[in-house]
């Protein structure tokens, strides 16, 4: 198979030699078109020079001799035409011999193809009116061209030649320039998108392009190797977050069960207990997976109605305010009431989505913190926004937390959870064409904006 670059120097190269023939051709025809058109007016006023003499001569002398005018003979011999006077009766006075011009060394210089035929014209010499002789001026071409003129075109037709060369050389340098400009950033991409499909994300388009399309091309790989790139490392963490969570409860059953079958542990209801409650959750984990795999599994259903998000809020609001109260932690809420927040959606779907957020908020805030809910309109959208002033989340991380299984490392240990919450949110969020949006400082907290 032919390569880009080839295939794109080849073509820039035949259009433009095709391109410089064609006006190569033109020129030349044009050239000598306007060069025949010169030299016939040329001849016109030779011929009319050649009358003008003869009358001049018959002026003098009222008579044509044998000697009239054959003065010409020579300049005739040199400039390669014949002539040939005749009395008014058309009877012979001189004539110079065509043959003899064949012989001649300015005539065997003219153009090959300028050698044709013998033509001749005869023209009128007059005096006061009447017509007292003819002078017939014969030639082989239908043009009669000097040596001056044979070089001046020869000249011209040379230089042609050799533009033609020099140009085609110069294009021919050109389209291999063009076609490795054009074809490198195209070649780049095949061997990048050839390294990602090998698995090997962490490679970069560095090359520099000035060509719009070729910049958004380059763009739009390095982004897609670096969202490659990232889900490689987030499908690793996923399965080493399924398999660190499965084997701590396991582990802790495993240990406990042998101690006591070694008579290390007593059985106790309250040890037996302990274990159970590590069964329930690993029984969670294996549940969340559940619950994950129905809502990303694609025939997933919202049973959609007009829901009012301002009743929901507030039965959200006011189920926490205990949650919250326990935990020392101020929760409030604004709702602007001179909107209507109806919306078609699924509300079960929807507490769900509100629930997650600010079960995180009260979750990963401190003692004494705030949980602020707000739901405002901004023209037709609707705004919620839940501001909490807990721990953060770290601008690494913030890309991160809507993806599966996704716990920041902090809250891994000292928090429980699941790593699905904000996953669900995303995934309800999108059936219902609702954007969110997070800011977060660590140490200040975090502020979720859902829009719908
Ligand atoms: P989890 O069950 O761990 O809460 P989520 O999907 O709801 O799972 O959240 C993913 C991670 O995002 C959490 O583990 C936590 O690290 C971080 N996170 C979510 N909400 C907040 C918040 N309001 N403040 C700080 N960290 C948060």
């Amino acid at each position: 198979m032919i390569s880009i670059r080839k295939k794109l120097g080849a073509s820039f190269i035949t259009t433009s030699i095709l391109t410089i023939i064609f006006i190569i051709i033109v020129v030349n025809v044009v050239i000598n078109i306007q060069f025949k058109k010169y030299m016939n007016e040329v001849q016109e006023k030779r011929y009319n020079s050649v009358v003008t003499y003869f009358e001049e001569i018959y002026k003098k002398e009222k008579n044509f001799s044998i000697d009239s005018g054959n003065e010409l003979i020579h300049e005739a011999f040199m400039n390669n035409y014949c002539l040939t006077l005749m009395d008014s009766n058309k009877n012979i006075i001189w004539g110079m011999n065509p043959d003899n011009l064949v012989e001649d060394f300015s005539f065997n210089n003219m153009h090959k193809e300028e050698k044709g035929v013998f033509t001749s014209k005869i023209f009128n010499i007059k005096y006061d009116n009447e017509i007292v002789g003819y002078i017939e001026i014969g030639q082989y071409s239908s043009i009669l061209l000097t040596e001056e003129d044979t070089a001046f075109i020869t000249s011209i037709n040379k230089s042609i030649i050799i533009s033609t060369l020099l140009t085609i050389c110069i294009v021919i340098l050109i389209s291999i320039y063009l076609s490795k400009q054009f074809s490198k950033p195209i070649s780049e991409v095949s061997k990048i998108s050839a390294q990602l499909s090998q698995g090997n994300f962490n490679i970069k388009f560095n090359g520099n392009t000035k060509i719009r399309e070729m910049d958004k091309l380059k763009a739009s790989i390095n982004t897609l190797s670096e969202k490659l790139n990232n889900q490689d490392l987030l499908r690793r963490q996923l399965v080493s977050d399924i398999s660190h969570e499965i084997r701590t409860p396991l582990n802790v059953l495993q240990n406990n069960l042998e101690a006591m079958i070694d008579g290390v542990f007593p059985i106790t209801v309250d040890r037996l207990m302990k274990l159970n409650s590590e069964v329930i959750r690993f029984g969670n984990l294996l549940e969340n997976l559940d619950v994950l795999k129905d809502f990303e599994s694609k025939n997933y259903m919202l049973s959609i109605r007009k829901v009012n998000l301002e009743e929901v809020i507030l039965d959200i609001y006011k189920e926490f305010l205990l949650e919250a109260h326990n935990k020392n932690i101020a929760l409030t809420c604004e709702i602007d009431k001179n909107n209507n927040y109806i919306i078609n959606g699924d509300k079960d779907k929807l507490r769900q989505v509100f629930i997650n957020i600010i079960n995180n908020s009260i979750k990963f805030n401190r003692v004494n913190g705030e949980v602020n809910i707000c739901l405002m309109k901004e023209g037709k959208r609707i705004i919620i926004i839940i501001k909490d002033s807990g721990i953060g989340i770290s601008q690494k991380d913030l890309p991160y937390i809507f993806e599966r299984l996704y716990r920041v490392d902090k809250s891994r240990n000292c928090v429980e959870g699941s790593g699905i919450g904000l996953t669900i949110v995303k995934s309800i969020l999108k059936g219902h064409n609702a954007d969110i949006f997070v800011e977060s400082e660590v140490g200040k907290g975090s502020v979720f904006k859902i829009i719908f």
